[in-house]
């Protein structure tokens, strides 16, 4: 999506370790407009798929998909949350996730009446690095018996290992943009 990468090219910041910066319209800063326009490519990707419901993990996930679900019938958003949390009540579906960013683990929780067996899911996240969040998420579908339609991804590096893992394993993942390569030093990113 070339609205998109323009953006990164303005606006994003490599950081040593292979991470992206994209605070001031993806990841802090939100423009709204951006997310809309994004909504309307997945909408275009996943046309004809039914969705009952998209599921996104907090926290820069969130926005995103709730913007991307009024192209998709306004369908709730479901959000995984990363710790457990006084709102969090009932049974529960939890799955373990290694963060990229953070270095650490992190238990991935959904509460079991808000995703039911049978049900479509989109799942819709910012980044796509190794794999790990969405292996969390798609852990939880299996749980709940729900069905995997596709996933959305904002930005996918697609130097690390987990879209093409994932696209093997049979998944529908549709990345808006998707990194080659990208230089800490001179701040060059090049896009597939
Ligand atoms: P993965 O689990 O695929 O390795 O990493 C995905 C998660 O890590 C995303 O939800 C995102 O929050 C974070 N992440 C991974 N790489 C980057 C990056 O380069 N920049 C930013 N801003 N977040 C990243």
């Amino acid at each position: 999506m070339r609205e998109l990468e323009e953006r990164i090219k303005q606006e994003g910041i490599v950081r040593e370790g292979n991470v992206l910066k994209v605070d001031s319209f993806l990841n802090h800063q939100c423009d709204v407009a951006l997310y809309a326009d994004m909504g309307d490519e997945w909408a275009r990707r996943f046309a004809g798929r039914p969705v009952d419901k998209i599921l996104t993990i907090e926290a820069s996930g969130i926005g995103i998909a709730c913007v991307a679900a009024t192209r998709f019938n306004n369908t709730p958003v479901v959000f995984a949350r990363k710790s457990q949390s006084i709102n969090l009540d009932g049974e529960q579906y939890v799955a373990r996730v290694h963060s990229y960013t953070h270095g650490n683990d992190n238990t991935v929780i959904v509460a079991k009446r808000f995703l039911n067996k049978g049900e479509h899911v989109l799942i819709i996240d910012d980044f796509l690095a190794n794999g790990c969040a969405l292996d969390g998420l798609i852990e939880i579908c299996e749980q709940a018996g729900a069905i995997v339609e596709g996933i959305g991804i904002a930005v996918e590096k697609g130097f690390q290992p987990g879209g093409k893992r994932l696209r093997e394993k049979g998944f529908d993942v549709q990345s808006l943009a998707i990194v080659k390569s990208m230089d800490a030093k001179t701040g060059k990113i090049e896009f597939e």
